[in-house]
């Protein structure tokens, strides 16, 4: 590191649990951020404060005014332009000394598969279970740690599925596939504000634990976030031994 990142990183530094070790560790990360929206926008701005060495952002959607009430990456004046793009901007400049690759475009199974090989941590910041389910899968295949986060009203939930091990459950023995779930998105319904900038913020945070091999993660537990009340739950979640995406795998 030279002086100037040894001042950028001081306050993660002067942390015992991180150090200059930890903060190599970050310069040297490829994360992968899935949506460039209201869980991105926050994640991606705390991974690219803290150093990570590379983003990956995909998005294939462009910045509408309803989105700025709770997706800070984005700026009035982008209105219209590519999220990916946007986001990629606001990253650059808070850390002009990382490198942020912004993907505009819907990414497929194959092309999931190359992105998340490539990443030491993905990032699930997306709004549908198609999605979720795709990202979940490239995530088994290739043994990454998924941080995965949602919100929608005043309600959020943040797990992780450290699938590095093939001891830990995956998104779908949580939330099967084949299991009909409303899918309502942000797009119609109603996202109180500063909820996804709690959960994109956690989501960062599990991330950067992970990627610095730091404390315990949330593998194994959902946490849930009542916003109204302002209360979160903790629950248990334990594999399918029947869950046809993960269970194959580690046989
Ligand atoms: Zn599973």
């Amino acid at each position: 590191m030279n002086d100037s990142q040894l001042l950028r990183y001081s306050r993660h530094i002067l942390l015992d649990e991180i150090g200059i070790e930890g903060q190599q560790k970050l310069l040297a990360a490829h994360a992968l951020v899935i949506g460039a929206g209201g869980l991105g926008s926050p994640a991606a701005m705390y991974l690219a404060s803290a150093g990570v060495g590379r983003i990956t952002l995909v998005d294939n959607d462009t910045v509408d005014l309803t989105n700025l009430q709770r997706q800070i990456a984005h700026t009035t004046e982008r209105v219209g332009q590519s999220k990916a793009e946007s986001a990629r901007i606001t990253l650059q400049q808070i850390n002009p000394e990382i490198t942020v690759t912004a993907l505009n475009e819907r990414v497929g199974d194959a092309r999931l598969a190359a992105l998340v090989a490539d990443a030491g941590v993905v990032l699930d910041c997306t709004d549908n279970f198609a999605t979720r389910h795709a990202v979940n899968r490239a995530c088994v295949a290739a043994r990454k740690p998924l941080v995965s986060g949602a919100v929608i009203r005043f309600d959020g939930q943040i797990s992780v599925f450290d699938l590095r091990s093939g001891e830990q459950p995956c998104y779908s023995c949580l939330f099967p596939q084949d299991q009909k779930f409303e899918d309502v998105a942000c797009s119609t319904m109603g996202v109180f504000a500063p909820l996804v900038g709690v959960v994109g913020a956690m989501q960062a945070a599990e991330a950067l634990k992970l990627l610095m091999d730091v404390g315990g993660s949330l593998a194994g537990r959902l946490l849930m976030l009542d916003g109204l009340r302002m209360e979160w739950t903790s629950i248990a979640v334990g594999r399918n031994g029947a869950c046809p995406v993960c269970a194959a795998q580690t046989k």
